[in-house]
């Protein structure tokens, strides 16, 4: 038995729910995971990935250097490198100093809209805002934003329009308070694994009933009171008819919708046509389901919703989520323990990053960038002068990459994420990034997106750094250091700070502050303006963490948001119309996909395709209903081709009664059969989120000769 030289909390890499983790190290290697039983988030439950997806921080691919491309690249000609034989290694100096030359020359040729940003959902609090800081103070642009673009951006827009605020209003465990849930376009087995556990235990425990509303028979359905299997991208009707019913058989709650909200005689007016039958027609759930649901929701004591990316992944995305928002207004089913709307955010720190101002509308703290007193604010704590930050809307993931062209953005600073696995309709991506005239990569290992970087900046994973973390809960936890980073690589925030300062003395620039003496510093400094995270010290969140807003340095912290009133005063309900996904199925592309995660993966695969977890689930499926199967020919397993009208992947078939008929399904983790090279890059006109979750496709069988990698037939127990 290894004895540990010592055992390291942290929190978990990978999702949203925020594990609590033990690292045990022997000789400055992780040989195991446990957690702790008294840990708030977890209770000691872990799953396969925050478990066993350690790994990754040894992979003999990971990249300890930095790298400099051998070829110097163009806009245009642009190639990817994935192989080191390609680069070259470099000096931190020499690394550092290219890049800043390179972004200076370009400002100063092209002004603040020639340079864009991507930060880092997995990265840390500190990272994140050191990074925006960066551009926004140096180059003045708003040009930052993240993967929170592809994720929950209409769930966020949704929220701040009708509330004034984004996250969960509650924290999901409260699910044990819960009489009613709703939980839908999530599939919260595999998405948020130990969120999933305690739903499952709400249910078995404590008697509560679950509705589950998803194309999909996930998992969850076989605890479930009900199953609303909808079509992809019918949301609205679907959640208005529940609605519908709730006004006309009188459910609703009058004094919170007398006393908390405003607009109702509005909403109601364009409620009226949103009946069951209407629904059913469109949805495919039977009206007489859709009647059930709403009765059970909104006579519950304790009702709340949960919801992901099968809400927000539309090009009506915030539409979608506004249905929801709704439900909660006539029933007065939030701002209670045991209530709320809570939207499941993704990735570790998905919420951390968007409070840091990871975003092209939104300084730290939500503030908006075209507000004066609030770019005032920041002007004086970043040394900027009065007028010298940009007021002007940044662009969003989407539209960066869009822009890049003569004129538009010709340089770009990827930090840990990897478009050309997330974006949809990757052909197109593809072409984009070839536009760039200079494209730096932070990461640990060349992705498909850094692989067509200039210069790659070796950065540390988790497990060698120092930082803290915000999961869904807006629980803001400890990341901490439990060896000394491999080779050269050094922690994203003091990568940046080192960047900042040549950029600085370059453009001449009296400093906005880059010497940091610890990460904590830097947390204190965002903290002093954004009011969230004014009482959050690393003292204070040295063992559990803290649930924001914490205002001072004796507030407790806020499990249950808006229990007086909201943060915009009054809910507004915005009245809707169904708005049809812009891909319907036709007889040429019979088929609708939807996308998603699988438990074993995480997003383009940076982590999880170089861990052991990829034995695990080595290959991308399609999961395919028996009775599509059998009129096409297909057979469990069998090679098939799918087509959009953007591109073609090809993989194996699983058959199986988890899909609906007409509905297809693709993990987007695989670049051997890149579910992304086919979905709609469509956007929701306010959110700017694509339509990941719905697009029309053809499928039919292919040859073992045209997959990609026929070798990786993978068999998991639970199908
Ligand atoms: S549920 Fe999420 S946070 Fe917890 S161990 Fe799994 S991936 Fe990590």
């Amino acid at each position: 038995m290894i004895k540990p030289d010592r055992i390291v909390t942290s929190t978990c890499p990978y999702c949203g729910v925020g594990c609590t983790l033990e690292l045990h190290v022997k000789d400055d290697y992780i040989f195991k995971v446990t957690s702790p039983f008294d840990s708030p988030v977890n209770h000691g439950n872990l799953c396969v990935k925050g478990r066993f997806g350690y790994d990754y921080v040894y992979h003999p691919k990971r990249v300890t250097m930095p790298l400099i491309r051998k070829t110097p690249q163009k806009a245009g000609e642009r190639t990817q490198a994935f192989d080191l034989s390609e680069w070259r290694e470099a000096t931190w100096d020499e690394a550092l100093d290219y890049v800043a030359d390179r972004l200076v020359e370009i400002y100063q040729r092209g002004g603040s809209d020639a340079l864009a940003v991507y930060c880092c959902a997995k990265a840390t609090n500190e990272d994140n805002y050191l990074l925006q800081k960066m551009y926004r103070a140096l180059f003045r642009t708003n040009n930052v934003d993240h993967c929170t673009r592809l994720c929950h951006a209409g769930s966020v827009v949704a929220l701040q329009q009708a509330i004034g605020s984004s996250a969960m209003s509650n924290t999901a465990s409260q699910v044990m308070l819960n009489d009613v849930f709703i939980v839908t376009g999530s599939n919260t087995t595999e998405n948020h694994p130990i969120i999933a556990l305690q739903m499952k235990d709400a249910v078995r425990q404590n008697g509560a009933k679950m509705i589950v509303v998803d194309p999909r028979r996930i998992e969850l359905v076989d605890f479930a009171e009900l199953w609303l299997p909808l079509k992809p991208g019918t949301n609205v009707p679907v959640f208005s008819a529940m609605a519908h019913v709730i006004v006309k058989e009188n459910l609703i709650n009058w004094e919170f919708v007398n006393s908390r909200t405003e607009g109702f005689n509005d909403y109601l007016e364009s409620l009226e046509k949103f009946t069951p039958e209407y629904a059913e027609e469109i949805s495919g759930v039977p009206a007489e389901d859709i009647r059930k649901a709403a009765r059970l929701y909104a006579n519950a004591k304790n009702g709340a919703i949960y919801w992901g990316m099968g809400i927000s992944q539309l090009s009506h995305g915030t539409a979608s989520a506004l249905a929801l928002i709704h439900l909660a207004f006539l029933t007065g089913h939030i701002g209670r323990e045991g209530t709320g709307l809570n939207p499941l955010r993704g990735q570790n720190n998905v919420q951390g990053a968007s409070d840091m101002g990871a975003m092209p509308f939104h300084y730290p703290g939500y503030m908006r960038v075209d507000n004066e007193e609030n770019a005032a604010k920041w002007e004086q704590t970043w040394n900027v002068e009065p007028g010298g930050l940009s007021r002007k809307l940044g662009l969003t993931t989407t539209e960066i990459l869009s822009q890049a062209h003569e004129g538009g953005v010709r340089a770009l600073f990827i930090m840990g994420e990897n478009p050309m696995m997330s974006e949809p309709n990757l052909n197109v991506t593809r072409e984009h990034m070839q536009q760039l005239e200079f494209l730096v990569s932070q990461d640990i290992f060349i992705n498909e997106s850094g692989a067509f970087a200039d210069v790659f900046l070796p950065a540390t994973p988790f497990a060698e750094k120092e930082g803290t973390f915000s999961n869904t809960d807006r629980r803001v936890q400890r990341v901490r250091r439990a060896h000394p980073p491999r080779g050269q690589a050094r922690p994203d925030w003091e990568i940046v700070c080192d960047l900042a300062q040549r950029i600085e003395s370059r453009l001449g620039r009296a400093t906005a502050k880059w010497d940091y003496a610890s990460p904590e510093e830097v947390l204190r400094e965002m903290a002093s303006i954004n009011s969230d995270y004014a009482g959050i010290t690393y003292e204070r969140i040295d063992k559990v963490g803290l649930i924001y807003p914490v205002p001072d340095v004796t507030h407790p912290g806020t499990p249950t948001l808006f229990k007086e009133d909201f943060p915009r005063g009054r809910g507004k309900f915005i009245p809707l119309d169904y708005v049809h996904i812009v891909e319907e199925p036709d007889d040429e592309y019979p088929f609708i996909l939807t996308t998603g995660r699988v438990l074993e993966h995480w997003h383009g695969g940076t982590m999880t395709r170089n861990s052991v977890l990829d034995e695990a689930y080595p290959e991308a499926r399609l999961d395919i209903h028996p009775a599509d199967a059998e009129i096409h020919g297909i057979r469990n397993g069998d090679p098939v081709k799918v087509r959009s009208r953007r591109g073609e992947v090809v993989l194996r078939a699983t058959v199986t009664e988890k899909t609906s008929v007409g509905v297809v399904f693709i993990p987007f983790h695989f670049v051997e059969a890149a579910a992304n090279l086919l979905t709609n890059d469509a956007l929701d006109p306010q959110a700017k989120i694509p339509e990941f979750k719905a697009c029309a496709v053809q499928v039919f069988p292919a040859r073992e000769g045209d997959l990609a990698n026929p070798e990786a037939v993978v068999s998991r127990g639970r199908y």
